[in-house]
């Protein structure tokens, strides 16, 4: 496999990042450190510190001293902020999606976008002056009046994870900063560098020290949030099981918590489906990121006669593209996050191969191949009931499976534990509005392979894909970082003082 990058640095030239806590640079208490790892060579870019409990607590408290201060300022100011933000992010862009595809791997394309899409996030969340507005209602009895005020919640704290190290961050600091929240950031320990790029960015702009935090860490950081009196709310963008943890847990700790998992996510494809088109979406969708998007489609069902049109051009166009290092711009697929993450790919298509799935297309590569690669995989002969329709792999394989019609289309679809995202591909009204009806997931594209979160709009999955009631930004992002206040009101200076007031 070709490399474009140089010999790794020596081990005394390799940094080691820090957190920024209470506007400073701050080297954890904890001497644990993990290897940032570049997934095409292998070659190590940086330590991490894998931050304590008395780390995390250190920057709960600065959050907690900064949160007066920040609350009072005028919802104009804190947006004014923003659009600085913005601004700086967008100057910074291209270095920042370098940085993504060094740490992560996607593709130069598919990085620049991801940046686009967390500026984007930063943009929505300038709009807080109308969005964080209350309502009021006149006269609920004679001469009273009620209103609902919004007030932010207090210290929110955000875990996240490896594979969108630019974008699922802004998912959440924006509008929390936005609506008058403080805020801690644990990155992934996977692609801790991003951030640290981003934090520093954000170190230019003037904010008052503890309104952001970044506190780097594995797991152990990450419950120890969880626990934190000083935390009143969790957002939590990762793997199933750990969301499922991370709700139960939060919540057992009086906190506020939105949860988002795992992905199984289905794409059907109809009869009358502009094949073309069809075969455009569904590539980037299975092997856009190397699979590791949650919305990345990693099941289609083909309906009717639908699969004999389909599969040749399908496979056919997979097995041009090209598996190599994203800075590569020839380069369609990069590599995935890890070397153990392409054994347990592969060890997902062995898997699938034993309970009777065929291969259409092999991505395995040679086991003396140095980068974390594994190529577009495409299974078919995949039946109802097998594993392989039920496991997130979280990896560049496409399983195919059969449906006689729509119907039984939707019943595969429904049968995943996971409701993310799904896909239509047709040109019938009758069928979209039949599938969008009945199919169980957060997040529904009609000829469209990723249904990829919209600032503007609420994101999230249904089912095992999520845990909590709000969903990530959008306008769901205001009702999770504000509290309602009603205030029920009265005077009764007019009846007493008729000489201020006038008669009428
Ligand atoms: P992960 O669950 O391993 O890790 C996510 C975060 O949780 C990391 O910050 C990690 O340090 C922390 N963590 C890991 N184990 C923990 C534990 N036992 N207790 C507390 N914290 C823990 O996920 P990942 O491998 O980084 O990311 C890939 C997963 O994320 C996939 O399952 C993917 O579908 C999912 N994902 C979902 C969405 C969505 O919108 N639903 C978006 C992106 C990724």
């Amino acid at each position: 496999m070709p490399t474009t990058h140089p010999e790794p640095p020596s081990i005394t030239q390799v940094r080691t990042i820090k957190n920024y806590v209470d506007g400073d640079w701050t080297a954890p208490s904890s001497d644990r450190l993990l290897d940032v790892i570049n997934p095409a060579d292998q070659t190590v870019l940086a330590r991490v510190p894998l931050s304590g409990p008395e780390d995390l607590e250190q920057a709960v408290r600065a959050a907690r001293a900064a949160f007066p201060a920040w609350r009072s300022r005028s919802t104009i100011e804190r947006a004014r902020w923003l659009f600085s933000l913005r601004q700086a992010l967008v100057d910074e862009r291209d270095e920042l999606a370098r940085l993504v595809v060094l740490e992560m791997g996607k593709t130069l394309a598919d990085a620049g976008a991801e940046v686009d899409r967390m500026i984007e996030m930063v943009q929505a969340a300038t709009a807080v002056p109308t969005t964080m507005q209350g309502r009021v209602l006149e006269n609920v009895a004679t001469n009273v009046d009620c209103e609902t005020i919004r007030q932010p919640v207090g210290v929110c704290a955000a875990i996240v994870p490896f594979n969108f190290p630019a974008m699922v961050p802004f998912w959440f600091l924006p509008f929390a900063v936005a609506t008058g929240n403080t805020f801690v950031l644990k990155p992934s320990e996977q692609v801790p560098l991003t951030q640290n790029r981003v934090f520093e960015i954000i170190d230019q702009l003037g904010l008052p020290p503890g309104v952001v935090n970044l506190v780097n860490g594995d797991a152990e950081v990450a419950n120890a949030i969880l626990e934190s009196p000083g935390i009143d709310a969790v957002s939590f963008v990762g793997s199933a099981p750990v969301a499922r943890h991370v709700y139960a847990t939060a919540a057992a700790h009086g906190k506020r918590v939105q949860a988002l998992g795992g992905a199984k996510n289905h794409m059907v494809v109809m009869p009358d489906a502009v094949i073309d088109r069809t075969v455009e979406g569904i590539i980037t969708s299975a092997f856009g990121a190397a699979g590791q998007r949650c919305m990345a489609g990693s099941v289609l069902v083909t309906v009717a006669d639908a699969g004999a049109a389909l599969l040749p051009p399908l496979v056919a166009a997979t097995a041009q593209l090209r598996v190599g290092d994203g800075l590569d711009p020839d380069v369609a697929v990069g590599p995935v996050i890890s070397c153990q993450a392409r054994a347990r790919i592969e060890r997902a298509i062995e898997a699938a191969l034993a309970e009777g799935a065929e291969l259409a297309l092999d991505g395995r590569r040679r086991s003396d191949d140095p980068g974390a690669f594994v190529g577009p995989t495409i299974l078919t002969g995949v039946r109802r009931g097998m594993d392989v329709l039920a496991h997130e792999v979280f990896g560049p394989v496409l399983a195919i499976i059969a449906a006689a019609d729509l119907a039984e289309a939707i019943e595969i679809v429904n049968a995943s534990p996971y409701g993310n995202g799904t896909s239509i591909f047709t040109e019938s009204a009758a069928a979209v509005r039949r599938y969008r009806h009945d199919v169980e997931a957060g997040m529904v594209g009609v000829n469209i392979g990723v249904a990829a979160p919209v600032a503007f709009f609420p994101f999230s999955g249904w089912k095992a894909s999520f845990f909590g009631d709000l969903h990530a930004h959008g306008t769901d992002a205001v009702d999770f970082y504000t509290r309602k206040k009603t205030i029920t009101s009265r005077f009764f200076s007019e009846q007493t003082n008729a000489t201020l007031f006038g008669e009428h």
